[in-house]
């Protein structure tokens, strides 16, 4: 257990989080989260916090959210028994298939709900920023959905390493908003969509695309992705008979695993976040925040971040783009910090390891942020035969094909063995 808390204070946090206690008023999560902006973005949040307030749970939101999340986003999405992989493992595997929602991740869940949000809240248009691309295309295609423009800045470098995702974006309507300032990657285009969103914040909805960031977004993303855990709950006890003995998560701001852990809290269920170990333990190998990092300010919320001495914010490595991120969301600092979630890493070797066993083993081409899941619950069958594994399958992987065919395939065929 983290030195941040007590052991007391430790549960009653926990508990407090999962009645749906926090974020208290203030956007904490216990030490974590919070507002820390410059005045200028003040009004912006705080008109955003009250829109929040005011729509998400109202019965005409959540009836056009489910609707579209059943409609046009395909849910319930499926959870799949894996048998050869349970074999091999000698465990029993399922995956909660993200894969399989609409532009093929978990982050359409989000994007919808806050793309139907944005209009309620009287947007003109919405702003967003991506850096691998994929929460761009996301947005992309929500603000297409519900018929709002949607501009996405991305840093000038991401959009040189991503361009069939800044093609795809502007397939969907979207304008891409090169960001040649600062690093000219992610986070100089969060940079420049928050500069934009202080010109007009009762014109433009920013959508932010993981929990992180200021509140409300850690809360308010956490609602919109907490689908997953709902929807694999009630699968689980009905197609295995019960809930699973632990649920694995890949984390990189931590939405898919806050949506998949939260509704599964209060439950006897181990339940463990598997961050980007990268190339090895050292400052800029990894993106394994909660694993190595300490408490700070990244992106208006004291939460765990890279960083070195100083609080010189660390450039981040993994072989996956969405997990590269020096930050994570403040209910999982709080979630580690109670002990309730561990958190460990997986290496970009394992995860790309993992990914090919997983296709040819079941047939299903996995995004590499996802590999990183597969890497530690293969590991932790090892150490627990027999046990009962839900893997939450965040996206798939065709988006990796480029960086893949690097690596030449080490599964041979049938045909060939
Ligand atoms: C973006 C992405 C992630 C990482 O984002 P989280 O907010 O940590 O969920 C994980 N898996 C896939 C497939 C993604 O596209």
């Amino acid at each position: 257990m983290s030195a941040l808390l007590q052991a007391d204070e430790a549960s009653a946090l926990l508990e407090a989080t999962i009645n749906g206690e926090l974020p208290d008023a203030s956007g904490r999560f216990g030490p974590f989260g919070g507002r820390y902006v410059p005045e200028t973005l003040v009004p912006a949040f705080e008109r955003l916090e009250q829109g929040v307030q005011e729509h998400l749970h109202d019965a005409a939101f959540q009836e056009e959210f489910q609707r579209e999340l059943r409609e046009w986003v395909g849910r319930p999405t499926a959870l799949t028994f894996a048998p050869r992989l349970s074999e091999s493992w000698g465990a029993k595997v399922w995956l909660k298939r993200e894969d399989l929602a609409h532009t093929g991740a978990h982050k359409i869940n989000n994007a919808i709900g806050q793309a139907i949000l944005a209009k309620r809240l009287g947007a003109q248009r919405v702003i967003a920023e991506t850096g691998a691309g994929q929460h761009g295309v996301a947005s992309a295609a929500a603000c297409a959905r519900v018929g709002l423009p949607c501009s996405v800045y991305m840093g000038a470098v991401d959009m040189e390493r991503q361009a069939p995702n800044v093609d795809r974006m502007r397939r969907l309507g979207a304008e891409v908003v090169a960001v040649e300032t600062g690093d000219q990657t992610l986070r100089a285009a969060i940079d420049e969509a928050l500069r934009t969103w202080v010109t007009d914040p009762e014109g433009i909805y920013y959508l932010l695309g993981s929990a992180v960031g200021a509140h409300p977004y850690p809360y308010l993303v956490r609602e919109l992705q907490s689908v997953i855990g709902k929807e694999a709950r009630q699968q689980m006890i009905e197609q295995s008979g019960g809930l699973p003995d632990v649920a694995f998560a890949c984390v990189g701001g931590g939405s898919n695993a806050i949506g998949l852990f939260h509704p599964l809290l209060a439950d006897d269920i181990e339940l463990i976040g598997v961050e980007a170990g990268g190339t090895g333990d050292g400052l800029g190998q990894n993106a394994a925040t909660l694993a190595t990092g300490t408490p700070g300010v990244l992106q208006g919320s004291y939460t765990i971040i890279l960083q070195d001495d100083d609080g010189q914010v660390q450039e981040t490595h993994s072989i996956s783009a969405g997990l590269d991120y020096s930050g994570v969301g403040p209910e999982h600092a709080l979630l580690q910090a109670t002990g309730r979630v561990k958190y460990i890493s997986a290496g970009d070797d394992e995860a790309l390891e993992a990914l090919e066993e997983l296709c040819a083993a079941e047939g299903i081409l996995t995004a590499l942020e996802t590999s990183h899941a597969f890497a530690a619950a293969r590991n932790y069958a090892k150490e627990n035969p027999g046990a009962k594994i839900l893997i939450g399958n965040s996206g798939r992987g065709d988006k990796d094909m480029p960086t893949l065919t690097k690596y030449p395939a080490r599964t041979r065929s049938h045909a060939g063995a």
